[in-house]
């Protein structure tokens, strides 16, 4: 393993900086912390910590990383969080309105690592600030993001996209002109069930769905790759990102994830980012930008990989695929409705309440529920999304009787 030495980081980095973590005890926000506690101690100094409910990972971080502040969600775990940092000088914190004022302290570098629309309302606040945003939480932009895209136009900032296939997309555009790209193509795993017939996914239980061949990740993005939700999820992610059009954004399955995404250009030529699928790859990117950072990430090794293989996307046996193209070409509501859906129906599987093929029918009922009971078009303010995202996650939760197993 290449371990980095304090004296890469001081040839290639310029810092010190100030970091904030939201997500810290997720899988995204572990591995971030895993690469600042890499860093000679100087590097970074790390502002705040936050975690929805595990007070003992949270306090444990906060204090091998001297953060200033940690934050828990959870009100009622205030007291815990208190106890467990109690002599060490980190500042405890819970609740709503101190995940916003943890947010709105200004930063050099916000890791934005919620999972879920519950990370919209924090990141917008650091987008706010002028924070430089390294953005994991793709709910975000796909629950609100024309609105998302205006704050960080609005603030001036920089947003960098810490999933792999945006980040790669990133990587490869690197600041050139954008008018000669003719498509983007995100790659996929295809997930543990891409050779599997519909009939045998029906019987999917949670632990084989949570059962990612390539990588290690929280429950819900592992779920939404087994369903191929993930990959739905990416193509609006890359649109609210990437000056182009739905039309220009393809999937392309690749089963040994070492391509993470592809830019095509006018003349023909295509850009590429390989990479071991490893999430410390893309994080350190967005850690370092605009330099680059030693990662302990194994190297690639393509002699001994011998083979890379592609193959197209199949939205019959996954057809969350064709829903979320459905969803890019309809109104920003249908997007906030697929996702609210989607996070109650994926739960709603964790907790064997449905079968996995329920998922993705919820969802797409849901789609048609909303239609005839709210408005989807001209939502042009937060309240007015996160009306629409509550409203839609009544309506999936109303559905779950009828998929019940
Ligand atoms: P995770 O489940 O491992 O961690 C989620 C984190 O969010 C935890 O720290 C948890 O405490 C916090 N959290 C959850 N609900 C919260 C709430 N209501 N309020 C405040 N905090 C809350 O998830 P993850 O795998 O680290 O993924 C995080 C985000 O990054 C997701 O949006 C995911 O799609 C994206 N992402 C993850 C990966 C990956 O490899 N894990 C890759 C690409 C993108
Ligand atoms: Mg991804």
């Amino acid at each position: 393993m290449n371990v980095p030495s304090p004296l890469a980081f001081t040839e290639t980095m310029t810092m010190p900086r100030t970091v904030t973590i939201f997500g810290a005890t997720g899988t995204i926000g572990v591995h971030t912390l895993d690469l600042i506690g890499r860093a000679p101690d100087s590097f970074y100094d790390v502002v705040a910590l936050t975690a929805h409910q595990n007070v003992e990972l949270l306090a444990k971080q906060a204090i091998a990383h001297r953060a200033e502040i940690a934050v828990i969600g959870d009100e009622s775990k205030y007291h815990a969080l208190k106890d467990a940092l109690a002599g060490s000088g980190v500042q405890a914190a819970a609740g709503e309105q101190a995940l916003t004022d943890a947010a709105q302290q200004r930063v050099d570098w916000y890791m934005a690592a919620i999972v879920g629309a519950a990370g919209l309302r924090p990141t917008l606040e650091a987008v706010r600030q002028g924070t430089h945003v390294a953005l994991a939480n793709k709910e975000c932009l796909v629950t609100a993001g024309e609105l998302f895209m205006g704050e960080v136009a609005a603030a001036n900032t920089v947003l960098l996209p810490v999933d792999s296939e945006h980040s790669a997309a990133y990587q490869s555009l690197d600041g050139k002109p954008t008018d000669g790209i003719e498509r983007i193509v995100l790659t996929a795993s295809g997930g543990p069930f891409r050779e599997w017939s519909r009939e045998r996914m029906s019987a999917v239980t949670p632990e084989q769905a949570l059962a990612h061949p390539n990588w290690s990740m929280g429950p819900k993005i592992t779920i939404d790759s087994a369903t191929m939700m993930n990959k739905g999820l990416e193509i609006i992610e890359a649109y609210h990102l990437f000056p182009v059009e739905a039309s220009q954004l393809d999937i392309l399955v690749h089963p040994q994830s070492i391509i993470h995404c592809l830019v095509e250009y006018c003349d023909g030529s295509v850009l590429a980012q390989m990479s071991c699928p490893d999430m410390r790859a893309p994080i350190s990117y967005s850690l370092a930008w605009p330099k680059r950072m030693p990662a302990p990430t194994a190297r690639l090794d393509l002699a001994q990989l011998g083979k890379l293989t592609f193959e197209p996307p199949d939205d019959t046996r996954f057809p969350a695929l064709r829903v979320a193209r459905e969803v890019l070409e309809s109104t920003g509501g249908h997007s906030t409705v697929l996702n609210a859906a989607n996070e109650i129906a994926v739960h709603a599987f964790l907790d064997r309440k449905i079968g996995f093929l329920s998922i993705i029918k919820i969802v797409e009922s849901t789609l048609e529920l909303a239609q005839s009971h709210t408005n989807l078009k001209d939502l042009t303010t937060l309240d007015e999304i996160l009306d629409l995202d509550g409203e839609a996650r009544r309506l999936a939760q109303s559905l779950l009787p009828k998929f019940a197993i």
